[in-house]
């Protein structure tokens, strides 16, 4: 069965917490993945990066990172001090990662965070920007062992890569075994004409899966044709992680940056959280078993 996940930031409203804890509790619900925000390993210690690490192998769980970039440290950026500070800023996250035995990084990791200032609507000049900071960066993933997923997201969180052909174009610009595309059902749900033709257009060089509904809520919740999406999944053979995405509180770091104003679920203690996270697991699994992949 392919490895299921969670993002850590369905519990926590602001992206650096207290990583044990989520890892513990992960692996208790029955989860193979955690996933967390991958700039707090700049402000650890290897020591602690490493002691994390022995906790997630202690109870089976494997961590993988994510990151929205900080646009000082925009690798897109027509600014070459800015670029060039990205390129060292994303390749030293990637060292810290290996320092943990971390394999797999996501997010808007080849440009800034959001449209960039002053664009006049024309992305090329970013997308090459982008495309000749990766090939430096992706030198330092084949040391360290790390696959580099491209996600492509919606209109409102990038101007670079929204689609899975874009997502694919990219990658294949870069021509490294170290990158890979990711998908994300809710980017998708905006972007996409048909989610199951974008995954089966990806196929074998889709690394890594984002699930969350088209409203962010847990796959069930909203309206997405979830039959859809596991069955393209089946037919590409898709044997990679599964990693679910959900944000469901206002406030804080996380409900800022993600636009999350009310609540998405009735009063979220992390009780309700924990539930609503044991039954997000319960119907994956049962997608998996549905579409025979189990
Ligand atoms: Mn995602």
């Amino acid at each position: 069965m392919n490895k299921l996940g969670i993002f850590m930031n369905f519990w926590e409203k602001n992206w650096d917490a207290d990583h044990e804890k989520y890892i513990r509790k992960a692996s208790k619900i029955g989860f193979d993945v955690l996933e967390f925000q991958a700039q707090p390993l700049l402000e650890m210690s290897d020591e602690k990066i490493r002691s994390l690490k022995a906790i997630a192998d202690e109870v089976g769980i494997e961590l993988t990172y994510s990151l929205g970039l900080d646009r000082n440290y925009d690798v897109s950026s027509l600014d070459e001090n800015v670029r060039k500070g990205g390129v060292e800023y994303l390749q030293n996250i990637i060292r810290k990662m290996h320092v943990g035995g971390g394999t797999l990084l996501s997010g808007v990791s080849y440009a800034g965070w959001g449209t960039p200032d002053n664009f006049k609507g024309d992305k090329r000049p970013y997308w090459e920007q982008s495309i000749k900071s990766m090939k430096e960066i992706i030198k330092v993933a084949e040391e360290c062992g790390v696959t580099y997923c491209v996600e492509a997201v919606n209109r409102f969180e990038t101007c670079l890569i929204n689609t899975a052909k874009e997502a694919l174009a990219y990658s294949n610009e870069i021509d490294s075994p170290n990158i890979g595309v990711l998908l994300d059902t809710y980017h998708m749900n905006i972007e996409e004409n048909n989610i199951g033709d974008a995954i089966r257009l990806v196929g074998d060089k889709l690394t890594s899966f984002h699930t969350g509904e088209n409203n962010r809520t847990a796959p069930g919740r909203g309206h997405l044709d979830w039959d859809e999406i596991f069955g393209a999944l089946s037919e590409i053979g898709y044997k990679n992680r599964i990693v679910c995405e959900p944000f469901v509180m206002e406030g804080g770091e996380v409900g800022r940056d993600i636009h999350v104003y009310r609540d998405l679920i009735d009063n979220p203690t992390e009780e309700r959280i924990d539930e609503e996270a044991a039954y997000l697991l319960e119907f994956e699994r049962n997608m998996l078993k549905k579409w025979n992949m189990a």
